[in-house]
């Protein structure tokens, strides 16, 4: 394989209108491929009057149509097409994200392209089931609800997930009529701009679906005081997000931000410990950590805690990290450098607040790519900034609890409260537990397994909104009342 997507598509352009074209600037950035340090390609620098085409340009296809009053049928036809477009380029879509990102293969072919795909056709199933509601209304009068879009939908996405989380937000924003301007992490711009090509082929009308890259604080930044956009989707950091949220208030603009977490995995000394193990270690360190549900806070019962940190510490010490192009790859390198430097960063204030390193605590390779080493730190007391910050990378801290309480006021003890989960055989003890957990997501003897039904989305500072599930589409769509006097 070669470290080249196919390039034609979309190098150094943006898609505005149904069609590639450069930059008004006509600048353009290196793409690098963090396994490598290599430019992939080049990516189009847009700016804010490539925002402002973009947004015109959704503008047009939403108000003047066809999009939001085609037949749901027909809408749902081009849905399902795109999803069969994303199967067909599936080979394409996973190399860039696996060039781009840093992650095995085997993910990205597995999880990332399949779920897109299959979440296209999820919300193609429900376009032809937006139904309103007819209300009681006096003797002589009808009232019934009708559930409409809300009009040009501007997402912004993080690094982590490219392809994934730009297909949570723009496939159902398209289902319930809306026409979308994305704008994709800086770091991670290919496979957005591959899945505007497909969606184009697939028969979406031009502009209603624009991608415009370049950066957060301008272009990023200006999706917040455009008049043009009614709604912003948003996943990134929570300071990223309340920046968003303050910026967007002078054009009232709908928000939903899914941001940061600091997930607490609870093993109880009834867990099924070697399944608890492996599962803990995927919470941790799938996607070398780069994972906002992360289960980055591993909470044991103190009677089990030593024979789990031994039994991670093996898993971690064993795990194949290397080349993402590499089918027998399990960890690749973090995405880029500044979240290299992160995580190097917190290995030393780990080290300074008194934590204990158990396992890894280096990049553990010469030569060129973003990889470190899965981290895993004992010894660590709730208060620690190792323990309340997000780190975004593969360092996990571990904190012994004695009692059901305590390990439940641990777990809530951050600002956080994206994801979270429990390790019992005890079943009343995951239902009590899972009850009290402040997060918008707990498993229970797993972890980051989902269906296109599995709905998630912050309690506290890791945001509101939801994402997947039926709930997703209700992000994208408004009510409006008929009221008619037939008197
Ligand atoms: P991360 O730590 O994941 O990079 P960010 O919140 O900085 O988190 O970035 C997530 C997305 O938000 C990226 O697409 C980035 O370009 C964009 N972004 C950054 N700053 C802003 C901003 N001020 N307004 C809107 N989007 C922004």
């Amino acid at each position: 394989m070669t470290n080249q997507p196919a390039r034609a598509v979309g190098d150094g352009q943006l898609f505005i209108d149904g069609k590639f074209g450069p930059s008004d600037s006509g600048k353009t950035v290196e793409d690098i491929n963090p396994a490598t340090e290599l430019p992939i390609c080049q990516v189009a620098w847009g700016g804010e009057s490539d925002l402002d085409r973009a947004v015109q340009s959704a503008r047009r296809a939403f108000d003047v149509g066809p999009w939001p009053t085609m037949p749901g049928k027909e809408r749902a036809g081009v849905l399902y097409r795109i999803a069969d477009g994303i199967e067909a380029a599936a080979e394409d879509l996973a190399l860039r994200e696996t060039l781009d990102v840093g992650k095995p293969i085997t993910f990205t072919r597995g999880f990332d392209v399949r779920a897109a795909a299959e979440i296209f056709r999820y919300y193609a199933g429900m376009v032809e089931q937006l139904e309103g509601a007819a209300r009681p209304a006096g003797a002589r009068s009808l009232q019934y609800t009708r559930r409409e879009p809300l009009g040009v939908v501007g997402a912004i996405t993080p690094f982590n997930f490219p392809l994934n989380l730009a297909v949570n937000k723009i496939a159902p924003a398209l289902a319930a009529g809306n026409t979308v301007v994305h704008k994709p992490a800086e770091q991670t711009p290919l496979t957005a701009l591959k899945l505007a090509e497909i969606m184009a082929e697939a028969g979406l009308p031009e502009g209603v679906h624009n991608v415009v890259t370049g950066d957060g604080a301008t272009v990023g930044a200006a999706f917040s005081v455009h008049p043009g956009i009614d709604k912003i989707s948003f996943t990134g950091s929570t300071a990223t997000g309340k920046r968003l949220i303050a910026a967007a208030a002078g054009t009232l603009k709908r928000v939903t931000v899914e941001l940061g977490g600091k997930g607490a995995n609870l093993i109880f000394d009834d867990a099924d410990l070697e399944a608890a193990v492996q599962s803990a270690f995927q919470a941790a360190f799938f996607n070398t950590g780069q994972f906002c549900m992360s289960g980055s806070r591993l909470l044991v019962h103190r009677s089990v805690h030593d024979e789990v940190v031994d039994r991670l510490a093996a898993v971690a010490e064993s795990v194949p990290i290397g080349d993402p192009l590499d089918e027998a790859t399990v960890l690749g390198p973090l995405a880029h450098r500044a979240q290299l430097d992160k995580v190097i960063e917190y290995v030393g204030i780990g080290l300074a607040e008194g934590a204990e390193l158990r396992s890894g605590g280096s990049t553990g390779h010469e030569g060129p790519g973003f990889y470190h080493q899965p981290t895993i730190f004992t010894g660590v007391t709730p208060e620690m900034r190792v323990a309340q910050e997000e780190i975004f990378g593969p360092i996990l801290t571990v904190l012994p609890f004695d009692t059901d309480e305590e390990a439940v006021e641990i777990a809530n003890g951050t600002p956080y409260g994206l994801a979270s989960g429990l390790h019992t055989q005890n079943i009343r003890r995951a239902h009590n537990v899972a009850a009290q957990l402040q997060s918008g997501i707990v498993w229970v003897n797993t972890w980051a397994q989902f269906e296109n039904s599995t709905s998630f989305g912050g309690y506290k500072s890791s945001g509101y909104g939801r994402e997947l599930g039926p709930e997703g589409i209700e992000e994208y769509l408004q009510y409006k009342t008929v009221y008619i006097n037939v008197d």
